[in-house]
């Protein structure tokens, strides 16, 4: 059997290749090492609930031409994500905007709020010399936001999903700090937004409908099986998975941060929390954010029980997931070397979050999955 791609991983953006590469004549063949298709936006049905496997991906572009692409394979619903913290006993809404300011402070107009902030920053900026070129994410975020909303919102998040203190990181991992002097509890600003009605997985399954699909699949074994026998044979090679494995860490390993996902079906409940995406803010609190999975779907608020995941973040190394890449200077210079040893072979391309070691949101893998596909 010859294919004239083999697309290692059936996430996105191997999926949106492989549909298109279909559409153009070829054939493909589709491997994964995990049990399941979709990648990391896998979903999964449990009691009744489209449940998100790996986090929770919520679908925001305002890209025309992605949204129009990716309704072609599914409705969506008319989610739109309004996250809430907890700090201690206190509740806010995110992101930081009116309602916030309003909770915090017992203020209601945005002169207020912005006479508060501005002190606070002024301080910041007075005593400790702060500013907003600091290379120290502490010292860039007292000197943008202000003390109140460090303190309470983004220290504590900020030191769980890194492993380190703020004062340790470099500010470029949150350069855009939005505050909205409105009342609009919409975290995403793109014109397009939702859930898909069936769930991530369906999505994916017309992608590849009518293409070969092998899970439980890892490339190097697959290779090591296949490369001297007449039994499956390739053209070209897409590789979603990650740039420094498939070069067996020549350069060195480039470094991740990983999350560990703890899921629970609670029967006694019909609503846990009250909304879908709930921050833990809080250093003591050791998950970042507990994500109720009904209330991306007002279909499900009739469901009875309720499923819960809880999302803890984790140093990685190779026997786990890895999610976030570490874009420090140290990690990009390795990465420029992956890149140039890739080039060296036209018949291998590298793509999606892992090929690229770099964070990706959905319509940006779309984007650039149908870009790959075009020139293919
Ligand atoms: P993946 O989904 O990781 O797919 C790669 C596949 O390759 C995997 O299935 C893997 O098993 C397989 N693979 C790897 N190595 C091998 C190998 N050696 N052999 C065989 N198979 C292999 N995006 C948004 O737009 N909105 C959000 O709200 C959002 N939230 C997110 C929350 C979290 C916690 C995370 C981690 C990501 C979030 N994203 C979000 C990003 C979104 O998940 C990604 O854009 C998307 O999943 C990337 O798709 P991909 O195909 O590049 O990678």
């Amino acid at each position: 059997m010859y294919y004239d791609f083999l697309i290692v991983g059936a996430g996105l953006f191997g999926s949106v290749f492989a549909h298109e590469m279909k559409q153009k004549g070829n054939k493909c063949l589709v491997i994964d090492k995990r049990d399941h298709i979709a990648g990391n936006i896998y979903t999964k049905k449990i009691s009744e609930i489209n449940v998100h496997m790996y986090g929770a991906p919520i679908f925001h572009t305002s890209n025309e031409k992605v949204w129009k692409y990716v309704n072609r394979f599914s409705e969506f619903n008319n989610y739109i994500n309004s996250p809430v913290a907890i700090y201690g006993d206190e509740v806010y809404n995110l992101p930081f905007n009116m309602n916030t300011f309003s909770k915090m402070w017992g203020i209601s107009t945005p002169k207020q709020a912005k006479e508060i902030i501005d002190r606070q920053i002024q301080n910041a900026r007075d005593s400790l010399s702060y500013n907003e070129d600091a290379e120290n994410l502490e010292q860039y975020v007292l000197a943008t936001v202000g003390k109140d909303i460090y303190e309470k919102l983004i220290k504590g998040y900020t030191e769980k999903q890194w492993g380190r203190p703020c004062s340790e990181l470099p500010s470029t991992i949150i350069k855009r700090l939005p505050l909205r002097f409105v009342y609009n509890n919409n975290y995403f600003n793109d014109r397009f937004q939702g859930i898909p009605e069936e769930g991530y997985t369906a999505i994916i399954e017309k992608m590849l409908e009518g293409t070969d699909v092998r899970l439980n699949t890892d490339y190097k074994e697959f290779v090591k099986k296949y490369e001297k026998s007449e039994e499956i044979t390739w053209g070209k090679v897409l590789y979603t998975g990650m740039i420094d494995e498939y070069f067996d860490y020549c350069f060195g390993p480039l470094e991740y941060r990983s999350l560990r996902f703890e899921t629970e079906v609670l029967k006694d409940t019909d609503n846990y929390q009250g909304n879908a995406v709930v921050n833990y803010t809080a250093a003591d609190v050791p998950y970042t954010r507990i994500i109720e999975h009904k209330h991306f779907d007002v279909n499900a608020a009739e469901v009875s029980g309720t499923v819960i995941t809880k999302e803890y973040p984790m140093t990685w190394d190779s026997s786990v997931e890895p999610y976030y890449p570490v874009n420090n200077e140290k990690n990009s210079e390795i990465y420029k070397k992956y890149r140039s040893l890739a080039k060296e072979n036209p018949n291998v391309i590298f793509g999606g979050r892992l090929g690229s070691y770099k964070y990706y949101d959905m319509d940006r893998v779309i984007e650039a999955a149908l870009n790959l596909a075009a020139v293919n």
